[in-house]
């Protein structure tokens, strides 16, 4: 059994100087593959960095929400430049944040546009936070040109915008938020998202799945994220495995 953690931050804090002996534990737990979200240039930097390094890591490069301020013509030419490098395999993480509200939402509205833009150009998939932005990030999505794909990333809509989301050529991604006993209107989408559609991630070190909530998340535990989905959509856990690693190798173009 093979699985990918499509989300992760292996590039953070926590990790760094210990990356091999987190593959490692990962690669335990049948961890084989992980993409290291950016969010910021230092992000960015660090995520390409480690995917250059180790074999089973690749990177995703953007700018986040909390960040759009800082988005110009220099970001964006930087952006470009490093989505060509092997091994930079989307635009990511971008989208919107209406709850820490870093950034004017119009500003955060016009950045999220305007990297789908690029990413399209360069005919590359994106990976999408959103939160409590749901309406807008519909919206914009609708507006854009999603012929490369897309992922919303730790998806937490409840099966109305479950449904919505369905009609976009997005799929959807699910974290250690699965396992939680209270999650139940993500219970509810995880049953309605078909397999062909989903996506699994830690978005470490953040989200820790059950059993180990509570202590940092790795990407490892991107195996109890399967489980927690195979047991609320009752079918074996290999079946998970194997249609979350086609559907992650197939989005993003990985070989
Ligand atoms: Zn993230």
């Amino acid at each position: 059994m093979e699985l990918i953690d499509n989300h992760t931050h292996l590039q953070d804090e926590p990790f760094r100087g210990k990356e091999e002996f987190y593959l490692e534990r990962a690669q335990k737990l049948g961890v084989t593959k992980m993409i290291c979200a950016g969010q910021d240039p230092d992000f960015n930097e660090r995520a390409i960095d480690l995917s250059q390094r180790f074999e089973p890591v690749y990177a995703m490069v953007g700018y986040c929400p909390d960040v759009a301020q800082e988005y110009d013509q220099a970001a964006e030419d930087k952006l470009i430049e490093q989505l060509q490098i092997p091994g930079v395999v989307a635009m990511g993480e971008i989208g919107l944040d209406y709850y820490w509200d870093e950034a004017p939402r119009s500003v955060q509205r016009a950045v999220f546009a305007r990297q789908l833009e690029v990413a399209h150009e360069l005919k590359m998939p994106v990976d999408i936070h959103t939160r409590d932005a749901f309406a807008d990030c519909y919206q914009i999505l609708k507006d854009s040109n999603l012929e490369y794909g897309a992922v919303l990333h730790s998806f937490n809509g409840n099966p109305e915008w479950l449904e919505k989301f369905m009609d976009l050529n997005v799929n959807f991604s699910y974290s250690g938020v699965v396992s939680f006993t209270k999650a139940k209107e993500v219970h509810e989408a995880v049953k309605k998202t078909p397999l062909e559609r989903l996506l699994i991630e830690t978005d470490a070190p953040f989200l820790t799945p059950k059993p180990y909530r509570g202590r940092q998340n790795e990407p490892g535990n991107v195996y109890y994220v399967a489980r927690a989905i195979a047991e609320l959509k009752q079918v074996p856990l290999t079946e998970v495995a194997e249609a979350t690693y086609a559907n992650t190798m197939r989005v993003y173009g990985l070989k």
